[in-house]
């Protein structure tokens, strides 16, 4: 096993990556730029290192300052978080090239999965169902025409290169399609340097649905159910659940075998996450994240297991410690995201927090860097806590959280505390009853 590592990342992520560390015995390294001088995974490591000024690029984003952490401090391996480098294969190449253990997959699976068009296509030869649409790219309008004729209106146009939902157009005929072809290709070479597009068949209503997987590298793989993560307001998750409350078990089991299967035969190391768009009892591919994900907490709760603690383990070249039959859902998990945001518009509101009490219990989990006097910095994500809660049943999960919501005091600054008071307050939102596009919807009624 590691004797230390360092975490490439900050915020409540970089704590959850040192807890694991200190329950395993090992040091952690924290690194930070000189905004972060002062946050908690700094205080909170056995030894940090300042690797640049504010800007991410020139700290959290860079490759030669965090490798000459790594050798100064004497950490064997790294593991980055969500977000910076997490998906970035040239970084674990240099990570290679040093000796230095990147906690995550091989290079070769993070760029696969990197590329859209590559990763649709990689997952549809593993066995993994897809929506259809366009072989690969598309090249000129003629071929665009013929997709949309072959599969039937309306139809999304999605940039090779894209990401965090930009790059898309919708076109619901023929015309439009003429129109958004064009658009869409001269979007992404403005904003990708890459004006390769591919087309899909728009699904309507659809659930984001995605199955948790790990692997040991050595083709053993496991499912860990599914998190529906419907609830987006611009393609960004705000409030997740697992298991899904429309997903029966012979979905699950069904799903979650694929991806399993599919996964070990490529000999997968660690955490991912296949993301599928779920209509009509079927699951479509849409992308696989090669890296832990924000609401890795759900499925934790629900298993009792520790991802990260599991994603050190195999990156030593132990086994999992758990195999697919000794893995059972118990209860309903639920996460919020609580953004230094105002809302309705969600713009970001950066400052000092006063006073910071966190909601403790039965069945709370409060996964946050902060603490009373902390000024956020105003450079980096605005993500300050993650609210996870556990219950039973999905109504214990419920008033759980209601509960916990009301305990919880972070004065000083605005956050979205108010739209999940909110949200528990809808119907919908009690049944289960939502899909992708009913946020955007709630929140254009309510707001405005
Ligand atoms: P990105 O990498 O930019 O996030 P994705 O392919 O993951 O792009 O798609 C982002 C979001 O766009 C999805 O979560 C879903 O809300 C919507 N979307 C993507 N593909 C489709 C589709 N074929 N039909 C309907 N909605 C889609």
């Amino acid at each position: 096993m590691f004797e230390k590592i360092l975490i490439a990342n900050r915020g409540e992520i970089a704590l959850r990556v040192i807890r694991a560390c200190r329950e395993m015995g090992i040091k952690s390294v924290a690194v930070h730029s000189t905004a972060d001088s002062d946050a908690m995974h700094v205080r909170m490591a056995d030894e940090s290192v300042c690797i640049g000024p504010n800007s991410s690029a020139q700290s959290y984003l860079s490759i030669p300052a965090i490798v000459s952490a790594c050798e100064i401090s004497g950490a064997e391996a790294i593991h980055p978080g969500y977000g910076f480098l997490s998906e970035n294969a040239s970084f674990v190449q240099v990570l290679e090239d040093h000796g230095i253990t990147f906690i995550g997959p091989t290079a070769e699976h993070i760029r696969v999965m990197g590329d859209k068009i590559t990763a649709k296509e990689t997952a549809k030869a593993l066995g993994i169902p897809v929506v259809p649409g366009s072989e690969g790219g598309v090249p000129d309008m003629a071929a665009a025409l013929k997709v949309g004729e072959s599969f039937g209106y309306p139809v999304l146009v999605k940039a090779t290169a894209g990401g965090g939902g930009r790059g898309m157009k919708l076109a619901r005929n023929a015309a439009e399609l003429e129109t958004a072809f064009r658009t869409a290709r001269s979007e992404a070479k403005a904003a990708f340097g890459n004006d390769e597009v591919y087309i899909e068949k728009y699904l309507e209503k659809p659930r984001h649905i995605e199955i948790q997987v790990f692997g040991d590298g050595k083709g053993n793989a496991v499912y860990l159910g599914e998190r529906d993560c419907s609830l987006q307001r611009r393609h960004q998750k705000v409030f997740e659940e697992a298991p899904g409350p429309v997903i029966t078990p012979e979905q699950r089991a069904r799903i979650g075998k694929i991806c399993a299967d599919a996964v070990g035969s490529i000999n997968y190391i660690g955490a991912g996450t296949i993301e599928f768009l779920f209509e009509d009892g079927e699951f479509y591919f849409i992308e696989m994240n090669t890296r832990l994900q924000v609401e890795h907490p759900v499925t934790e709760a629900i298993f009792g297991v520790d991802l990260v603690r599991e994603q050190i383990r195999v990156a030593a070249g132990l086994p999992m410690s758990f195999t697919q039959d000794e893995l059972e859902i118990n209860g309903h998990a639920i996460e919020v995201r609580i953004n230094a945001e105002k809302i309705p518009e969600f713009a970001p509101r950066p400052g000092k927090v006063k006073m910071f009490h966190a909601p403790g219990g039965l069945g709370v989990r409060m996964d946050s860097a902060l603490y009373g006097g902390y000024s956020i910095p105003p450079y980096y994500d605005s993500l300050i806590g993650k609210l996870i809660v556990h219950g039973r049943d999905r109504p214990e999960a419920l008033a759980r959280l209601r509960r916990a919501l009301g305990e919880l005091i972070i004065d000083g600054i605005e956050t979205t505390v108010p739209l999940f008071d909110a949200l528990l307050d809808e119907p919908d939102i009690q049944t289960g009853n939502y899909n992708i596009h009913w946020l955007e919807k709630w929140l254009a009624a309510t707001y405005g």
